[in-house]
């Protein structure tokens, strides 16, 4: 058996550094280029990806981390798992990957707790396995053509199978797996990866059977590759002894987010994630020279936490942040270096720093009345009809707009002109929504390219890159913003449009705000204090937005906090903490409001069970929730709550218009089971995404399901 290699990543980013893959995929997609160009770009990030690790000195590089999509979708794909609807498609794999012609692409949900988002297998009981390993092996083949030799990465049996809600399917899956180590090992690969990142969950007693199960009989396939299962996302707890009673050899251990495992590891080989690969700070050499003196087994080898597929490549591509912040960063190239100086280290004998702890501070919101004495003083103030219409908050993002932000960004366009091509579309919606019949309008959120990334750059504390993206779905990327520092804002960030807005119309125009919880979810946020610290100053500043715009006359307020489930530790035992943290920070920001302003949120999913009695807490007066396509079960899920609600009567997902009946049906439904008075009519996210035509269309029909509604209460 040959040792493990002294240095590793878990993975890389593969979207390309100037997003040279997102690009191609596009094009291919629209019919621009051929496959062949595609499977050309995918070629060159590969041999690009392998050369750059081999130059910063990394010893073990893995392989088949990249991926066209998602690496889940080529897990199922490897084990055959297409299902049989797709089969026909003339690209299967980008057909259960976004659909194609009358065929819905398969689910796709949140990777754990990070913002990327992985293709949910489908499996049934006649899901047939089999094996197609041609896309690991012809990676090990491609990179040793290049001169490396490399590690194979899988997601491995189990977390595979959890995934897709099949783990009773583990018997079959792992002769797949078997014949995959068998293929492996003819083609001399010394090493494999399987990623098992489930087993940082809460794992009932069958499924550590099946750990067990599974690689005792992987194990015990002879000539094989060794075994190295990586795990991340936090700690192994009751797995870690399961795992390492198996035949593996070696075992990934989050040292970031978990903590050095007391159990004595003699005879594993210990790949321990030092260098974080979910944040973009440097590492703290002490840190993690103690984290890896206070393993104990018979090999410690240093890699990154999880697979660098978080951050973005590297910080030389930042030439405008400022040299102090620069000085702190470290992108995936960086940490790279770090790993590799880490390992030439000799951290045996290191001894563990104590661990910080910081103590919560008081928490104080309950400013004010009560709900009834708020609806009260809302109704007399907006005198809002039954069943009141309104949007989610953005509309669509034109292309106009997308040039107009670039020519500001390049100098051709100048601030002022922009902001009258600002004012311009808020007009336009405004106008829009009126001519439509809406009660309560938008402003449109035109002002912003994202919802997160535009109070990063209006607040201090916050810092945002030019190239820093991270791939979130597909071709899909995000930018997410540092926050480096306290944070605090400047001068008011939204009143001049939403005052702007409301001077074009006698409707109330709703004022429309991102959640102290979504604005941290979604940035690179600073290691140095709690997170929950961090999250209360941003609430802080949502706070004086939120007075400013009521003092400006703005008497609705949406805060929007789509991530709030995002957050949600992945252990059991954590989550009430969280929950309550969150909760207090979102009621410390909209909790000034007085008591005649609505205070309205948003939340995207509908699979909100975890975290209904939170959303309660919340204490929105109206909240906006996503049922377009999950049906009558969240409904009575919520119809708990005792205020406003306004379950999705629109899916704008999708690019379809629904009919006026079809509303009128989704509405009959909802007064069927909520109280009218407390019912309001609305799509089930922003508009961002469509185009004019469809929200056009669409809301004229939700307008007229409402009218039809209303004409019989
Ligand atoms: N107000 C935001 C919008 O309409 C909400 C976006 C979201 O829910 N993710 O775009
Ligand atoms: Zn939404």
């Amino acid at each position: 058996m040959s040792s493990f290699p002294k240095s590793t990543v878990l993975g890389y980013p593969r979207i390309g550094p100037r997003r040279e893959l997102k690009r191609a995929l596009e094009s291919y997609w629209g019919g621009r280029s051929p496959r062949v160009e595609l499977d050309r770009v995918g070629a060159e990030l590969r041999a690009l990806t392998w050369r750059r690790l081999a130059e910063l000195g990394l010893e073990g590089l893995p392989s088949n981390t990249f991926s066209l999509y998602d690496q889940v979708l080529d897990t199922a794909v490897l084990l055959g798992a297409v299902p049989a609807r797709y089969r026909d498609a003339e690209d299967p794999y980008f057909a259960m990957a976004r659909g194609t012609e009358g065929l819905a692409p398969l689910r796709m949900t949140k990777w754990f707790d990070t913002n990327y988002h992985y293709i949910v297998p489908e499996i049934g009981p006649d899901t047939v396995f089999k094996l197609d390993a041609s896309k690991p092996l012809g990676e090990v083949r491609e990179a040793r053509g290049l001169g490396h030799e490399t590690r194979p990465v899988v997601v491995g049996p189990v977390t595979f199978l959890l995934l897709g809600s099949a783990l009773d399917r583990l018997g079959d899956v792992l002769g797949c797996y078997e014949e995959l180590l068998t293929a492996l090992a003819a083609e001399g690969v010394a090493w494999v990866q399987f990623d098992e990142p489930a087993l940082v969950g809460d794992r009932t007693p069958e499924e550590l059977a099946a750990v067990r199960t599974a690689y005792e009989r992987l194990g015990a396939v002879s000539g094989r590759p060794s075994l190295f299962v990586a795990s991340y996302f936090g700690d192994l707890g009751e797995s870690l002894p399961v795992l390492a009673g198996t035949p593996v050899e070696a075992i990934g251990i989050d040292l970031v987010r978990g903590s050095a495992p007391v159990a004595d590891l003699t005879g594993k080989t210990v790949v321990a994630g030092v260098v974080s690969g979910r944040d973009v700070w440097r590492t703290s050499p002490g840190r993690a020279l103690a984290a890896l003196g206070a393993v104990r087994a018979s090999r410690v080898v240093v890699s990154t936490s999880c697979s660098l597929l978080h951050v973005p490549y590297t910080i030389d591509d930042e030439p405008s942040l400022e040299p102090a912040l620069r000085g702190r960063l470290a992108f995936a190239e960086e940490k790279v270096a770090e790993v590799v100086a880490l390992a030439g280290a000799d951290f045996r004998g290191s001894v563990p720093a104590g661990p910080s702890v910081a103590l919560p501070g008081p928490v104080t919101f309950d400013e004010r009345g009560p709900y009834e004495v708020r609806a009260a003083a809302q109704a007399a103030h907006l005198r809002l009809p039954a069943l009141p219409t309104t949007t989610i908050g953005s509309f669509p993002q034109t292309g106009e707009l997308r040039a107009a932000r670039a020519a500001v960004a390049s100098g051709a366009l100048s601030q002022t002109g922009y902001e009258r091509r600002v004012e311009e579309e808020i007009e336009r919606v405004i106008r829009v929504q009126e001519r439509l019949g809406l009660d309560v309008l938008v402003h449109g959120e035109p002002e912003r390219n994202d919802m997160v990334q535009y109070f990063a750059e209006h607040l201090d504390g916050f810092a945002v890159t030019r190239n820093g993206w991270v791939q979130s779905y597909g071709s899909r990327c995000t930018r997410p913003p540092i926050l480096h520092g306290d944070v605090s804002r400047p001068e008011p960030i939204t009143v001049r449009w939403a005052t702007y807005a409301q001077s074009l119309t006698d409707k109330p125009v709703k004022g429309m705000l991102t959640g102290p919880v979504t604005i941290v979810a979604w940035s690179f946020v600073r290691d140095d204090l709690p997170l929950r610290d961090v999250v209360f100053q941003v609430a802080a500043a949502v706070r004086e937005e939120v007075r400013d715009l009521e003092s400006a006359g703005v008497s609705i307020i949406q805060v929007d906090e789509p991530a709030l489930r995002e957050l949600l530790p992945l252990r059991r035992a954590a989550q009430a903490d969280y929950l309550e943290w969150a909760v207090a920070a979102y009621r410390r920001a909209t909790s000034g409001a007085a008591d005649r302003t609505q205070i309205h949120t948003h939340l995207c999913y509908s699979d909100a069970d975890q975290i209904l009695a939170a959303i309660d807490g919340l204490d929105a007066d109206v909240t906006t929730i996503e049922s377009a396509r999950s049906g009558a079960r969240i409904l009575s899920e919520v119809s708990s709550f005792g205020r406003g609600l306004g379950p999705g009567v629109y899916d704008i997902h999708s690019p379809r218009v629904p009919g006026a009946a079809e509303v009128e049906g989704l509405l009959r439904r909802t007064v069927g089971v909520l109280p009218v008075e407390r019912v309001w009519v609305n799509p089930d996210c922003g508009l961002k995404t469509r185009t004019y035509e469809e929200v056009e269309a669409s809301l004229a029909n939700v307008v007229e399901a409402t009218r039809r509604v209303r004409a019989e209460l």
